[in-house]
């Protein structure tokens, strides 16, 4: 048998009698950009994750970058967030300037410790941000209460986990801002780059909006009038010498910001998608489960399933063994694909070398790194294939014995 670490082609061909037609009819109605598949698509959202306000844009990163703009983050700011995760999510931190400051994690959920948050709270601290590693949820309450007790901000990367939920609410729904991922494997994935954030503050949700359209037109304005409300309306008119003749905002722009758009084939595509997200995480939920039941006797760390406050949504299926290498290797060999997320954790990148940590200093996410193995899991696995994972993982652990 060969069973790649991932295959987008199953989910294709169930959804392309009614996804093709839709794209054929977006590209012959010429609207590329923004129109109604766009706000439809983030209404949508909005209603699925129980949120007011979703801003779509060109993709996770842009999302992380843009949400932690509209906070102000900038140079001399520290953000506080986990070495476990992608890239993105700390390179978002560094791109406003501001320094991403790395705490432990927890061995069990791979997530943010809780207590390890706190001993790196400094005078400059101005958010949290944690991640919903692999579709579990942070410990949200925890991590707001230390925010609030010490004036942060919150942003979540929900980037690995639409759909998750934490005590009743969805993932994304538990912070001040939340970045979210439409990248092609991600749970809910466009034919290309996408991400969004979400919010309930009308106000940042105005921020957000005029960063990633250049800072122009009344959305413009009024971020302006957000970001400095010292400021009278009258100075909005930025220069009354050049003729405006249509609108007094359009041609004008307020702040530096930048092009980051969901565009309007990914819209489409993701609408109709958005229709199978909790059947898609339903049936990943049915492989974990799966998996835990038939390898928890083995001398491997494997992910639990039930929590009483939270529901993953499975974006990765990680067990930590001692033997990586050999078992990636022994699979490998059985024809079964396996993903190593994260091999290297993020304080010791050779990108973050400015920031000086040395090996040692965050000591349960570096001995992670060394063990986890990701198996395939995604929704069109078939049981059969499931089951000949299972099987060759335990001749591994026999045949070692
Ligand atoms: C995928 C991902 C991102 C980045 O998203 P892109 O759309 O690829 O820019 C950020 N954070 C996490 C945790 C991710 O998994």
């Amino acid at each position: 048998m060969k069973i790649p670490f991932f295959n987008l082609e199953r989910q294709y061909e169930q959804l392309r009698e009614e996804i093709e037609p839709a794209v054929l009819s977006l590209l012959r109605s010429t609207s590329y950009i923004g129109g109604k598949a766009v706000n439809q698509f983030e209404k949508e959202l909005a209603d699925y994750l129980g949120v007011k306000y979703v801003i779509s844009c060109g993709n996770g990163t842009d999302a992380l970058y843009i949400a932690l703009k509209s906070l102000g983050i900038s140079e001399g700011d520290e953000v506080i967030t986990t070495p476990f995760t992608f890239f993105a999510t700390a390179e978002a931190i560094a791109q406003t300037g501001a320094t991403p400051v790395f705490a432990d994690i927890d061995p069990e959920t791979l997530n943010l410790s809780v207590d390890s948050i706190e001993e790196k709270i400094t005078d400059r601290t101005k958010a949290i941000l944690p991640v919903h590693i692999f579709g579990l949820p942070a410990e949200m309450d925890a991590v707001n209460l230390i925010a609030k007790k010490n004036g942060l901000y919150v942003i979540e990367d929900a980037c690995q986990a639409i759909g998750a939920e934490y005590k009743g609410k969805k993932a994304g729904a538990l912070g001040d801002l939340a970045c979210f991922s439409f990248y092609p494997t991600k749970n809910l994935g466009a034919f290309g780059d996408g991400g969004m954030i979400a919010t309930n503050d009308e106000e940042l949700a105005k921020v957000c909006t005029a960063i990633k359209s250049h800072a122009s037109g009344k959305t413009g304005a009024e971020a302006y009038m957000v970001l400095h409300p010292q400021e009278g309306q009258d100075e909005m008119i930025v220069n009354e010498s050049f003729d405006v003749l249509y609108d007094p905002y359009k041609y004008y722009n307020y702040f530096i910001g930048q092009n980051s758009r969901l565009d309007a084939v990914q819209a489409t595509v993701l609408s109709k998608k958005l229709n199978y997200l909790n059947q898609y995480n339903s049936n990943r939920r049915l492989i974990a489960d799966r998996y835990t039941e038939a390898l928890k006797e083995l001398p491997i760390q494997v992910p639990r399933i039930s929590y009483e406050d939270k529901v993953s949504c499975f974006h990765q299926y990680v067990i930590l063994s001692d033997e990586k290498e050999e078992l990636v290797e022994y699979l490998s060999e059985s024809g079964i694909g396996t993903g190593a997320f994260y091999p290297v954790p993020l304080h010791l990148q050779k990108a973050f070398k400015y920031l000086d940590y040395k090996e040692g200093s965050l000591p349960i996410v570096e001995k992670v790194c060394k063990q986890s193995v990701c198996l395939p899991i995604f929704p069109e696995l078939y049981e059969n294939e499931v089951e000949y994972i299972i099987e060759k993982i335990k001749a591994f652990y026999t045949e070692r014995r």
